[in-house]
């Protein structure tokens, strides 16, 4: 699918000549998942600064991909394990390695980096090292075209094994939007993952599944093997329905602010499903207007819905009769919020409140399993941001690294990589799917 009308012309003959003689942007379609799709489109170049982490090299032997470190081939997928990175002349891998190799990277192929938490580290040539890492393959995420995309893992030693599902998904095509991130990795118990239907016995809420992001990520939490409680207001309740019926799951209709909203979504998952396991909060509103015009009303409205209402519904779900030990929750944050914007006050404190909160939540949970994150979409091809202004869309859509906008689907697939059994030791993390925008954070 397009993701938009200019993207259809660049790919084009005569689109793509005459937006390269005028210099304008470049983008292309995105690789995007579909089942049986092999897990790279190509052959890996692997390096390392010692030998490359068992993870690595027994993914690359499961998924019977070939390795053309040497020689010439187009590679889907460059990956260097820096872990043993000891100082800062220990990074000329990157020019004498993995420059040379970018350069046979095919279109939307990936380079993943594997590094130590450089917090963690006490020498601090070691902690140079690792922290350099972060700014080269920010770098490398920039200087990529074609829809490849640079991100860097960091495992906390003895966490190794725990690495497979970032990789994974970092080298799938389920990552088609995520660019110039960085994913931790810490220590869990690992549950076995079936990584063809990771969510498969799962029962999952997603708030907010009318439409939009929540309606995809509805679509997808359902095709990765979970039973899906589909949730939007009374007002959007055919569109609720219809979503609920094409996903096999069940529809319920409330208001995420009402006071027993809680009560009610453990109550229709235990007593439709027998239980709950992955709980999505995705039900959002923008009320956007200068701080100096903004009254207290808009600005409660927005926090009551973006915000409280996952602190209340929690507060539940975490209760005797709620979410599962072993269970998980991703909510929805923004990177217009991180970042802060203009006319965006109310909404951005609700978007970095819930990365306070989910930070909070990691620690309170984690020993019963219960994993949380948070997902900032940047620019999303949506019936909102369709509304917005022609120009100021387009400048909304290029201001990233792939040089467009992404679509529900790129969310919701971050989303339901986050919920996975395997994805255990990542959490209280915020992950950005922006294509690598320009808005800071
Ligand atoms: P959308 O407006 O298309 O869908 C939001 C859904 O939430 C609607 O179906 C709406 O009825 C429902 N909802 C609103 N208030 C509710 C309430 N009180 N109770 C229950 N349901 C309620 O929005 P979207 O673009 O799909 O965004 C989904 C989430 O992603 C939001 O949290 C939004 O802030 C976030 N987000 C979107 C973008 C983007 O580019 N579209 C970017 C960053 C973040």
């Amino acid at each position: 699918m397009t993701t938009d009308r200019y993207t259809g012309f660049v790919s084009s003959g005569f689109g793509k000549t005459l937006s390269r003689r005028l210099g304008l942007p470049q983008p292309v379609e995105l690789r995007r998942f579909e089942p049986e799709q092999p897990l790279l489109d190509g052959p890996i170049g692997l390096w390392g600064n010692d030998q490359p982490l068992d993870v690595v090299t027994d993914l690359i032997r499961a998924e019977g991909i070939e390795d053309a470190s040497d020689g010439d081939a187009r590679l889907g997928a460059i990956v260097y394990d820096a872990c043993g990175a000891s100082d800062p002349a220990s990074l000329d891998v990157f020019p004498a390695r993995i420059g040379p190799a970018l350069k046979r990277l095919r279109p939307s192929g990936r380079v993943v980096v594997l590094g130590r938490p450089p917090e963690s580290i006490d020498d601090p040539a070691r902690a140079a090292a690792q922290r350099a890492l972060e700014g080269v393959v920010r770098s490398i995420g920039k200087e990529l075209r074609a829809g490849a995309t640079a991100n860097l893992v960091l495992v906390e030693p003895g966490a190794e094994a725990r690495a497979e599902s970032a990789l994974r998904f970092l080298l799938s095509s389920r990552s088609a939007y995520v660019d110039g991130q960085v994913v931790r990795v810490g220590p869990a118990v690992l549950p076995s993952t079936d990584w063809q239907k990771p969510l498969q016995g799962k029962v999952a809420v997603v708030t907010g599944a009318a439409r939009g992001i929540g309606a995809a990520i509805a679509d997808v939490l359902a095709r990765d093997g979970a039973t899906v409680v589909a949730v939007d207001v009374p007002a959007a309740g055919e569109a609720l329905a219809a979503v609920a019926n094409r996903v096999g799951g069940t529809a319920l209709q409330v208001d995420v602010t009402a006071p027993d909203a809680g009560r009610r979504i453990a109550d229709h998952a235990h007593g439709r499903h027998g239980g709950l396991d992955v709980m999505i909060h995705n039900a959002g509103i923008t009320r956007d207007k200068l701080l100096v015009n903004t009254d207290v009303e808009r600005w409660n409205s927005v926090l009551a819905v973006n915000l409280e209402s996952q602190l209340r519904i929690d507060d539940v779900l975490l209760a005797e009769g709620g979410l599962a030990d072993g269970g998980r929750v991703v909510c929805l944050s923004s990177t217009s919020g991180l970042a802060g914007n203009r006319g965006q006050a109310n909404y951005a404190a609700s978007k970095a409140g819930v990365v306070g909160m989910v930070q909070a939540r990691a620690r309170q949970v984690a020993e019963r399993g219960i994993t949380y994150n948070a997902v900032a979409p940047g620019f999303i091809e949506t019936v909102l941001t369709a509304r917005i202004p022609l120009a100021t869309r387009e400048v909304g859509r290029r201001i990233n690294s792939l040089s467009q906008g992404g679509l529900p689907v790129d969310v919701a697939e971050t989303v339901a990589w986050f919920a996975q059994p395997g994805s255990a030791g990542v959490t209280g993390q915020v992950l950005r799917v922006c294509g690598q925008s320009q808005l800071g954070a």
